[in-house]
């Protein structure tokens, strides 16, 4: 692992730091701003207007507006996927400069957002977009004579609320399926990354959407947030983030209105390599299952089980890998790990590194900070790690891989499956007959073969037991967004 070296100037401005509502930049209610802070230094970036439950009552009464009597759902289902398609042109042309700005304030490798995270936003609106004029109803046969029709129709008003481990695509899974479906939005982003949503959000509206469809609340969780999970005026709820946070979410919706929620939550998800597995390319995806995006994915490998056959060999090359990463200022070429998001998480990570040593898990490797400025964590192996451990059982969210040792298949899908999670798994083998086996017995919403992490805009993404409720990209994300309605009529002097 390199030294973290002197940060690099991001090579972009900060644009917009007010709220956006009713398709225009405005102050807080409040006037209050906070600031958000570059995590390679945690320095502060800009002060970003901060909003509350005020700000939140009047985006969503433009929202409401802009669904009851604005022209977004009025709209032709083919105007509407222009604008959409017009979006996803718009952040082609800008990409390295959104890229820039999702950098600094995340601190992600400018080469990951540059290369993959933001032409994927681009891509999921595109696939979004496809939707728009593909979303309809059915005749359904009735036992009378009557004439049933089954009309999907937008729900109205859509909060959501965005974590910061991958601010724009948060965005755009949440953003794309709502507007298809012909909704209006109140977006929430995280504290830590509020800056490439006003700026993407910007864009939207150049590219011809109307006033108050979209609106933007820069805020914290328990005021803005809160406020928007908990009003009577929003007509459904999308978050993502934490299982407690979730519960919360969960418990204002309906103390509120009853709004329904789709919740996307923790993991602690299982990858298993078998022992017919090709070693060198097993340690590689595990690896990548762990450690991509400084650790911080809900769904990360975060419980490496290796069968004993190939475990020694397996920890081994782990160990040589994790040092070979480079981490370092994330504007830098080939660096492949930027710091933690905040000083929060950071300590959260040192925590659970701590309680791995104490539980008596056997630190391979890294285990301490790297540098003495901003919130990098050396790349960190526990080998030994027993299944009721801490570090085992809880989500660290950051750049600590805990391998854990099985012998049997029948052990490996008990314990993969003794969680409260069940977001994703990975399995490494090359026989069709264990993979079959385990992609059935695994209980998670992704299961992946031989790779991992592979988010393309039509598959499904969600999680099974507490790691949330309801299903993201792919066309199941627009049940969330939909309302069914039956339509009965009578058919008169049926002649049949
Ligand atoms: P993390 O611990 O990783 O920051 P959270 O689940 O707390 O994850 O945060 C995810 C999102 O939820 C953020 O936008 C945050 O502001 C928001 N949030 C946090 N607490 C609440 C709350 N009580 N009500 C509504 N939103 C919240």
């Amino acid at each position: 692992a390199a030294a973290a070296e002197e940060p690099i100037s991001p090579p972009v401005q900060v644009r917009h730091t007010q709220l956006l509502i009713n398709g225009k930049f405005v102050d807080a209610a409040s006037g209050k701003t906070f600031p958000t802070l570059d995590p390679r230094t945690g320095e502060e970036i800009a002060r970003v207007a901060e909003g509350d439950a005020e700000d939140i009552n009047r985006a969503v009464a433009a929202a409401r507006k802009a669904f009851d009597e604005g022209p977004w759902p009025r709209m032709t289902a083919y105007e509407r996927s222009r604008i959409l398609l017009r979006f996803a042109d718009l952040i082609d042309k800008h990409n390295d400069e959104i890229a820039a700005l999702e950098t600094w304030d995340n601190g992600k490798p400018y080469e990951q957002a540059a290369q993959i995270e933001v032409p994927m936003v681009a891509r999921l609106m595109r696939y979004y977009a496809g939707w728009v004029d593909k979303i309809h109803g059915l005749v359904v046969p009735a036992d009378g004579p009557h004439h049933v029709q089954v009309l999907y129709e937008p729900i109205g008003v859509a909060g959501q609320i965005i974590p910061w481990n991958f601010p724009l695509l948060m965005f755009a899974w949440k953003v794309g399926p709502a507007l298809a479906c012909g909704n209006t939005v109140v977006l929430k982003t995280a504290e830590q990354t509020p800056l490439s949503a006003l700026y993407v959000a910007k864009l939207m509206h150049e590219a011809g959407l109307p006033d108050g469809v979209l609106n933007i609340v820069s805020g914290f969780g328990p005021t803005a947030g809160a406020a928007l999970a908990s009003h009577m005026d929003v007509d459904k709820v999308a978050f993502t983030g934490s299982t407690d946070t979730g519960k919360i979410i969960m418990e204002l919706s309906a103390r509120s209105n009853l709004k329904p929620v789709t919740l996307e939550l923790g993991g602690k998800s299982p990858f298993i390599i078998m022992d017919d597995a090709d070693v060198d390319h097993a340690v590689e995806l595990a690896h990548f299952a762990l450690f991509f995006n400084q650790g911080q994915c809900c769904c990360a490998g975060s419980r490496t089980f290796v069968h004993e056959r190939v475990y020694e060999e397996f920890v081994e090359k782990s160990k040589a890998r994790a040092e070979r990463r480079v981490v370092g200022d994330p504007f830098r070429k080939g660096v492949e790990q930027g710091p933690q998001i905040d000083d929060e998480q950071f300590n959260k990570i040192l925590g659970y590194i701590k309680s791995g040593v104490e539980s008596q898990a056997n630190l391979v490797t890294g285990g301490a900070r790297l540098g003495d400025k901003g919130y990098y964590i050396k790349p960190t192996i526990f080998s030994d790690v027993q299944d009721g451990m801490k570090i085992a059982q809880e989500e660290i969210f950051g750049p600590v891989q805990s391998i854990l040792k099985f012998n049997d298949l029948n052990e490996v899908i008990k314990r993969a499956n003794a969680s409260r999670y069940g977001l994703a798994a990975g399995v490494f083998t090359n026989n069709l007959n264990t993979a079959n086996t385990l992609t059935r017995a695994l209980k998670a919403g992704t299961v992946w073969v031989n790779c991992f992490d592979i988010f393309d805009a039509a598959i499904p993404f969600g999680g099974y037991k507490m790691s949330g409720i309801g299903r993201e990209k792919g066309v199941d994300s627009l049940k969330g967004y939909l309302q069914t309605k039956a339509v009965v009529t009578p058919i008169k002097d049926a002649a049949w």
